[in-house]
C-alpha cells in the first residue's frame, strides 16, 4: 500500500487526547475494500488550508476512507451521553473517528471527523457504518445551512466503501468526513459529569473554555458567563433555524454543540407550507422536536448542560441551583427579542414598534389557515407584483396588507434598506425535500450531476435575480406527507 503521510496535507494536533483517558478511546481506521470518490468540498479544503490535490481522485478517496497507513494517528472515538427523546443514555461515536485537529494557517482549528467508518467500543448494537443516501443528504443540507449564514458543521468528502450495508434493505455503504468546530456536545458534559470526580468535570470545562469561550477566561464569574453565553450560542442559532423554516428533527442533547454550530443532520427538513406542528421524523411520534418547539427544546437542552455545571459553580448546592435557573429563566424572553427582530427583518421593518408582534402573528395565522408557503410568502411580500396570486386575493390578506404597508413605511422607512434587510433574510432557495430525495436516488444510481447542479445552486440562496427554475423554487407535493429517518 501507499504510503500517504498525512501531515503533508493536515496540520494535526489532536489535543482532545490530552483530556482524562475516560472521554475518548484511541482507534485506528480500517481499511475499506474499495474507496470511490463520490463527491469532494474543493472550496471547502482550500478554505481550510487542506492541500489535498482535488484532482486526484484515487488519492482523495484513499485519504477519506482510511486506506491509508494511519497507524501512530491518534485517531479516536469520543464518549458522551445524552437525553434522547428525554431518556438519559450513555453513547458515544459509535460510528465516527476523529481522523485529527487541524489547524488552518491562522492557527483556527477545526476537527475532521470520519462518520461511517466502522464499529467503536460506544457502537451498542450498531454497525458503526453508514450508507450512501443519509451521508450525502448531511452533505446537502449541512452546505444549504452554511450558504444560507447559519453555524454548521460542514462536509468535506463522501466516498462510497464497496462495502454493503444493510437496513430495511441493502444500500452502499458510505464515509461522510465532518469538519467542526469542535465535537464538544452538552452530551460531553452530561457524560463528565456522571463520572461523579470533579477533577474530570473541570477538566472539560477548561477544555471547552480554550477551544470555544477564550474571550471569557479572565472572568471572574467565568461558569456563569460561559452558561449566558453559550445559551445565547443556542438562541441564536434556533432563532436562525426558524427563520428558514429548518427543523432539525432530532434535538437529543447530545446533538447541541457547546460551538453552538448545527450538528448531526438525521431526520431533519426544512418545512414547505407553514405549519407551527410541522415534524417529519418518522420516530418523533409526539412532535417533540417540532417547528414550534424548537426553542423550547433547546431551553431544556441548556437546563441540562447547567446541571452538570452545578458542582463547578457553587460548593453550595442550593447557591449554584438559584445562579443556574436565573439564566435559564431569562431564555424565553431573551429568545423572544431576538425572534421579533428576526421576523421584523423578514418583514422589512427597519425599526420597532408595539404592534409589531401583532401584524407578524396575523400573518402566520394567515399563513397557516391558508396553507401559504413559508418561503415563497417571504419572497412574494418582497416582489409585489408576485401578490397578484390567487392566494392573495382573499379580504383576509388584504387587510393584513394595508395594515402591514402602513407600518412600513414609518418615519425612519427608506426603501432601499428594508429591501436589502428582506433580501439578506428571506431565501429564495431552500434545499426542498422533493428535490433533495430526487438527487439522492440519481447519486445512488450513479448519476452525480443533478447533486452538483443542486449544490451549486444552493451556494446563492439569498440570489434574487438567478435564474433558476421553478422546479427548485416550489413544493411538489406527492400525496404522502413527507417524511424522514434517522441516520441509520
Ligand atoms: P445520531 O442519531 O446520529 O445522533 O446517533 C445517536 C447515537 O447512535 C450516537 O451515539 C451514534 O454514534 C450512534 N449510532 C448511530 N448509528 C450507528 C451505527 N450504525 N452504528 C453504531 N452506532 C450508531
Ligand atoms: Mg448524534
Amino acid at each position: 500500500m501507499k504510503l500517504i503521510t498525512m501531515n503533508s496535507y493536515f496540520n494535526f494536533e489532536n489535543t482532545y487526547t490530552y483530556l482524562p483517558k475516560c472521554f475518548f478511546t484511541l482507534q485506528d481506521i480500517e481499511e475499506v475494500p474499495s474507496p470511490d470518490l463520490v463527491i469532494f468540498n474543493d472550496k471547502l479544503a482550500k478554505s481550510l488550508d487542506i492541500n489535498i490535490p482535488s484532482n486526484d481522485k484515487k488519492e482523495l478517496a484513499k485519504i477519506f476512507s482510511g486506506n491509508f497507513n494511519n497507524k501512530n494517528m491518534n485517531t479516536f472515538a469520543q464518549a458522551y451521553a445524552g437525553h434522547q427523546f428525554g431518556h438519559f443514555t450513555n453513547l458515544g461515536d459509535g460510528r465516527a473517528l476523529m481522523l485529527g485537529e487541524h489547524l488552518n494557517k491562522c492557527g483556527k482549528r477545526f476537527d475532521v471527523q470520519m462518520k461511517g467508518s466502522g464499529v467503536t467500543p460506544y457502537s451498542r448494537q450498531g454497525d458503526g457504518k453508514a450508507a450512501l443516501g443519509p451521508m450525502l443528504r448531511e452533505y446537502i443540507i449541512s452546505e444549504a445551512i452554511h450558504y444560507l449564514n447559519i453555524p454548521t458543521t460542514r462536509s468535506l468528502s463522501v466516498i462510497k466503501t464497496g462495502e454493503d450495508v444493510f437496513r430495511e434493505k441493502k444500500l452502499k455503504g458510505s464515509i461522510l468526513t465532518r469538519i467542526a468546530s469542535s465535537h464538544i456536545r452538552v452530551g460531553t458534559f452530561q457524560y463528565a459529569a456522571a463520572q461523579q470526580d470533579i477533577k474530570i468535570l473541570k477538566s472539560l470545562f477548561d477544555y471547552t473554555v480554550d477551544r470555544h469561550y477564550s474571550e471569557l477566561k479572565n472572568s471572574n464569574e467565568i461558569l456563569m458567563e460561559v452558561l449566558k453565553e453559550f445559551s445565547l450560542k443556542q438562541i441564536n442559532l434556533i432563532t436562525h433555524w426558524m427563520r428558514v423554516g429548518f427543523i432539525h428533527g432530532v434535538m437529543n442533547t447530545d446533538n447541541m454543540t457547546l460551538s453552538g454550530e448545527t450538528i448531526d443532520y438525521g431526520p431533519c427538513a426544512f418545512m414547505n407550507s407553514y405549519d407551527p406542528n410541522t415534524k417529519f421524523s418518522s420516530i418523533d411520534h409526539m412532535g417533540r422536536y417540532c417547528y414550534k418547539n424548537q426553542p423550547i427544546i433547546a431551553q431544556w437542552n441548556i437546563a441540562r448542560f447547567a446541571e452538570t455545571l452545578l458542582p463547578l459553580i457553587s460548593s453550595d448546592l442550593d447557591e449554584a441551583i438559584k445562579k443556574a435557573e436565573d439564566v435559564i429563566k431569562s431564555i424565553p424572553e431573551t429568545y423572544k427579542t431576538c425572534w421579533l427582530n428576526m421576523m421584523r427583518k423578514k418583514l422589512g421593518l427597519v425599526d420597532k414598534d408595539n404592534e409589531d408582534e401583532n401584524i407578524i402573528n396575523s400573518l402566520l395565522s394567515w399563513m397557516e389557515k391558508n396553507n401559504a408557503d413559508f418561503t415563497n410568502t417571504f419572497i412574494d411580500l418582497m416582489n409585489e407584483e408576485n401578490l397578484d396570486q390567487s392566494i392573495y386575493k382573499s379580504n383576509d390578506f388584504k387587510n393584513w396588507l394595508e395594515i402591514y404597508k402602513k407600518r412600513k413605511l414609518s418615519k425612519n422607512f427608506s426603501k432601499s434598506k428594508s429591501l436589502k434587510l428582506m433580501q439578506e433574510n428571506n431565501p429564495v432557495i431552500i434545499p426542498r425535500n422533493h428535490i433533495v430525495e430526487n438527487v439522492l436516488s440519481s447519486a445512488d444510481e450513479g448519476d452525480l450531476k443533478p447533486l452538483n447542479k443542486f449544490l451549486k445552486i444552493l451556494e446563492n440562496p439569498y440570489d434574487n435575480n438567478l435564474k433558476i427554475s421553478n422546479y427548485y423554487k416550489t413544493d411538489i407535493k406527492s400525496g404522502e406527507p413527507y417524511m424522514t429517518f434517522c441516520g441509520t
